[in-house]
């Protein structure tokens, strides 16, 4: 298949062209588009086919259900059974922006989408060529993030094109994503609010609508016994090429530990690399040494870490060793993705 590429500038929208690609998502076909948080997979999510065909060019597993976009806040009515207060409380101060609600489907929603649940997610984004697309589209559009399953979230068009090339009818390059984290997920369906995926939007800021809202055990350490909400979590999202080992502690120790084990890598010949910040990636004696941005900008450093993990790939460094990020704030989401890439595994020095 050949795969269009368009350039779609947000503050200049050419509506012709979001036409061409919302008529291709009608027609059943699958067009990569720009969101705040990273690209998305864009699909019809009322038909079926389409949700297959997503499955199919991310080789992704079917039982990973998709994030349904929306632009206006009627189309809510339409897919959902009912909505809670607590939903139309977190609209009114997050939509449209970086959260998706989980709530129960409605009939006219396909399974193929939810991954056979009764629930699904939805989320209202901002950037305005993901909202004229899903317009133009018809209103309901399926987007998970726009990588082949296992690699880190594209948050450059460029990225997209390296998964995608030739598995989908369009990609729409729109520039670099805001965010570079994938959205905060909040399932309204349990006995309280719980935060299934941490996000650029925080626990703290949720709990400042709604009260007492809960976080799903299994968002920051491996607990096989416990099965995660949503289905996605169990799944290892990306795990580099090289062995990915995360180290949390006071800044002069972790740089002195991550150095002795460098030197014995070394030693054994392998290529090492170390994720560092703009005031310690010098002092690290790594083959290839990467800043993901400066500690006091956590914003930086969540739209730098999806780059700087595809890179490392590229370089093939074979041990890696990454400095840990403070869980307040944003700092939890890039937490929290930079533990799933270890598999956990993380030292305290
Ligand atoms: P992505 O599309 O790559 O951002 O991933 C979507 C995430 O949303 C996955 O982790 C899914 O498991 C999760 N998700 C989607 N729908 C539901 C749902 N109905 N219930 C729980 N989690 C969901
Ligand atoms: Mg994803």
């Amino acid at each position: 298949m050949d795969t269009k590429i368009i350039r779609i500038d947000e503050q200049h929208i050419d509506m012709a062209l979001i036409e061409e690609a919302g008529e291709v998502i009608k027609a059943g076909g699958l067009v990569a588009f720009p969101t705040e948080t990273v690209y998305g997979l864009g699909g019809d999510a009322l038909n079926p086919l389409s949700s297959e065909k997503i499955y199919k060019a991310k080789g992704r597993p079917s039982d990973n259900p998709l994030i349904v976009h929306i632009a206006d806040m009627e189309c809510l009515e339409k897919i959902v059974r009912e909505i809670p207060d607590s939903a139309y409380q977190l609209a009114e101060k997050f939509w449209p922006g970086p959260l998706t609600m989980i709530l129960y489907k409605a009939d006219i929603v396909p399974c193929e989408t939810t991954g056979g649940l009764d629930t699904v997610a939805v989320r209202m984004p901002v950037h305005r060529v993901a909202r004229e697309l899903i317009r133009a589209a018809g209103g309901y559009v399926a987007a998970p993030s726009a990588n082949r399953s296992g690699r880190p979230s594209p948050t450059v068009a460029r990225y997209v094109t390296e998964d995608m090339d030739g598995r989908i009818d369009m990609i729409i390059d729109g520039g670099d994503v805001e965010i570079g984290l994938e959205s905060t997920i909040v399932d309204l369906t349990s006995r309280q609010p719980t935060v299934l995926r941490p996000g650029y939007i925080t626990r703290k800021m949720l709990n400042q609508v709604l009260s007492g809202v809960e976080e799903d055990v299994t968002l920051m350490r491996d607990d096989s016994g416990q099965a995660p909400k949503a289905p996605g979590m169990k799944y290892r999202h990306y795990a580099p090429k090289g062995e990915l080992t995360v180290v949390s502690g006071e800044s002069g120790r972790v740089i002195e530990y991550i150095n002795a084990r460098l030197y014995e890598q070394k030693q054994q010949n392998k290529k090492t690399g170390v994720i560092g910040t703009d005031g310690s990636v010098g002092k690290y004696h790594a083959d290839v040494c990467k800043s993901v941005g400066n500690r006091e900008d956590e914003a930086g450093i969540a739209r730098e870490l999806y780059r700087v993990l595809r890179e490392f790939d590229d370089e093939e460094a074979e041990v890696i060793y990454a400095e840990a990020f403070d869980t307040a704030g944003i700092g939890q989401a890039i937490m929290n993705r930079l533990l799933k890439a270890a598999g956990y595994k993380v030292v305290y020095v």
